[in-house]
């Protein structure tokens, strides 16, 4: 978990990930005009960068009480604020199984996934976010290299969060599966 596409969670359209030089000669890349949108592409040979998505995983673990598991991120950007588990699918990695990795990695527990709570893409941002419903079976959550603290948070009394779309994720995952502050998954 060192290297730039990890730590850029989420990233952002420019600066990391973004294609500087040739993939095939080295030659620098300038933007061109290709197929309705700006593209990196190389003056020497022609190749043109193609941007992929990037597709990234989330995991929402509630307690008995209704309140949702949450570490604080203890690396920028974003660093000090809260959010859940979440970072990146790699190449050829079944999405369940990079939730459950990160989950591993970020706060030391093995849980059991319980179905996709949302997927989440927005305009104009190339991360494409699954989030799932999860449960911890086994390990106590503690801070892992990534976090500096992990709580158990009420859903009407969260901290900070790191990310803007995350309160409407914990909003949607409350009324659907916290009753009257009973977890009911
Ligand atoms: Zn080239």
């Amino acid at each position: 978990m060192s290297d730039n596409q990890h730590d850029d969670y989420p990233p952002v359209m420019h600066g990391h990930g973004q294609a500087r030089f040739c993939l095939n000669c080295g030659y620098e890349l300038q933007p061109r005009e290709i197929d309705g949108a700006s593209r990196p592409a190389c003056a020497s040979c022609g190749y043109v960068h193609y941007q992929d998505p990037k597709v990234a995983v989330g995991v929402l673990i509630g307690d008995a009480n209704g309140r949702v598991l949450l570490m604080q991120r203890a690396h920028h950007p974003r660093k000090g604020l809260w959010s859940y588990p979440a970072g990146f699918v790699d190449a050829g990695e079944r999405v369940e199984d990079a939730a459950i990795r990160e989950t591993q990695e970020e706060i030391g527990v093995t849980v059991e996934l319980d179905g996709l709570l949302g997927l989440h893409s927005e305009t104009g941002n190339r991360v494409i976010l699954a989030v799932y419903r999860g449960h911890i079976v086994e390990g106590t959550p503690s801070p892992g290299e990534e976090s500096l603290a992990v709580a158990y948070f009420p859903p009407d009394s969260l901290p900070d969060l790191a990310f803007d779309r995350d309160a409407g994720i914990i909003r949607d995952w409350q009324e659907r599966f916290v009753a009257d502050g009973v977890h009911s998954a």
